[in-house]
């Protein structure tokens, strides 16, 4: 199954990919974890993002299309993937559109993460990631609003929201009825 993840920050898109995963057996990929495992790492492509992301700010579409194209070219994702803050716009949308078609491939579904902003507020500034500064957090809201909600209009014939509202297991359990054409 080849899955987009899509939701405001702090929706916990993250907590479920990694149980997705495991029902599904593909892999989750994170451009959020790719990035932050460079900075750790102190690589070249860490130091060039590290700007951005503490100020909430998306690190340009080259260099996240080409770390994208790069995963998605190892076989483990033969099968399908999780993509979890990718494409957060447009312009990156088309370039995965591109990978996929290049390999004759094509997205299942864009699973919707639907929860009110300021419930996330609070659990993240709880996280206390780097990032997770009220500021901060406020300003990745309003990137998602204004450049990553429009792709709910551009993948609409593949789109299914779920209230992200509610317990992990819960949240789950709905993910994958949805997922499955359930109500
Ligand atoms: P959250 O969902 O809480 O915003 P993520 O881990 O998905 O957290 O993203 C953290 C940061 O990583 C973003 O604020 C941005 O700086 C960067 N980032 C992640 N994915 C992308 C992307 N697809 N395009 C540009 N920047 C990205």
């Amino acid at each position: 199954m080849r899955l987009v993840l899509v939701g405001p920050p702090g929706a916990g898109k993250g907590t479920q990919a990694d149980r997705l995963r495991d029902s599904l057996g593909v892999p989750h990929i994170s451009t959020g974890d790719l990035f932050r495992a460079h900075i750790s790492q102190q690589t070249e492509l860490g130091r060039e993002v590290q700007e951005y992301l503490d100020s909430g700010e998306l690190v340009p579409d080259a260099v996240t299309n080409e770390m994208v194209r790069e995963r998605l070219s190892q076989p483990d994702t033969a099968n399908g993937f999780l993509l979890d803050g990718f494409p957060r716009n447009v312009a990156q949308a088309n370039v995965l559109g591109e990978i996929l078609a290049n390999a004759g491939q094509k997205l299942d579904a864009v699973l919707e993460f639907q929860i009110d902003e300021n419930v996330v507020v609070e659990r993240l500034l709880a996280r206390g990631r780097t990032d997770d500064k009220e500021d901060v957090i406020r300003h990745r809201q309003q990137l998602y609003r204004t450049e990553t909600s429009p792709l709910l209009d551009y993948y609409s014939d593949v789109v299914v929201s779920i209230d992200a509202v509610g317990d992990v297991d819960e949240v789950s359990a709905r993910a994958l009825r949805a997922l499955r054409g359930e109500k």
